[in-house]
């Protein structure tokens, strides 16, 4: 199979890099607006018009150079809601115009021991969206369809934004917690992340004594 993709898909797109890593509120910012080429989807891959992309605190980490450039002039950004526009070479998981989720987590390799044994965020081999790979501050990006999620109807852009991150986060810490019923959680820091994990588990907790 070969990429499939809309009609009038331009070549060239707006969006932001990180030019020189530094302080975002410096002399000079370490952000740039700029024109680029729109990516093309590659084996396995999907290209998605964005539609909605978070911010984490990790996008001010790659932006100022609190983590090691991976990829010079990478586009933050990586709680992406997007529109399917394009499917690379052997992929079978989406369709145009199917509305999908990238996260953080852009690839692991599938075969060491986390990877097995469904720990794959421990992954050594694993790569990220905005700091290996080109992310959502952009009017396109790519990503590996097997790492993308289907948003369900009932989520908008927006609301649907912030789970590809901090909601996948949140979500596991609170499933690791493994709370009995009528158990007492406790959430230290009250970001981005406790405050979707709060709602995750009031309604968790709803559900258990229906
Ligand atoms: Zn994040
Ligand atoms: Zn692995």
């Amino acid at each position: 199979m070969t990429t499939t993709q809309i009609q009038n898909l331009p070549t060239e797109m707006k969006a932001w890099q990180v030019t020189t890593p530094g302080p975002i509120d410096g002399a000079e910012s370490p952000l740039a607006f700029v024109t680029k080429p729109v990516p093309t989807p590659e084996r396995g891959e999907v290209l998605v018009k964005v539609l909605a992309c978070g911010v984490c605190h990790t996008d001010l980490h790659v932006t100022e150079g609190d983590l090691p450039v991976h990829h010079e002039h990478v586009t933050p950004g990586h709680e992406i809601v997007g529109e399917v526009v394009a499917t690379g070479p052997e992929t079978s998981r989406f369709q145009l115009g199917d509305r999908i989720g990238i996260p953080w987590l852009r690839w692991t390799c599938g075969v060491c021991e986390f990877c097995r044994s469904g720990r794959e965020n421990l992954c050594p081999n694993s790569l990220y969206t905005g700091w290996d790979h080109d992310g959502g501050y952009a009017e396109y990006v790519t990503a590996p369809e097997g790492f993308s999620y289907r948003i369900p109807d009932q989520f908008d852009n927006i609301t649907a934004a912030p789970l590809l991150c901090a909601g996948i986060i949140g979500y596991r810490a609170y499933h690791r917690a493994n709370l009995p019923a009528g158990g007492r959680l406790g959430l230290y820091g009250f970001g981005g992340s406790a405050h979707i994990t709060a709602q995750i588990a009031l309604d968790q907790a709803w559900k258990s004594t229906c």
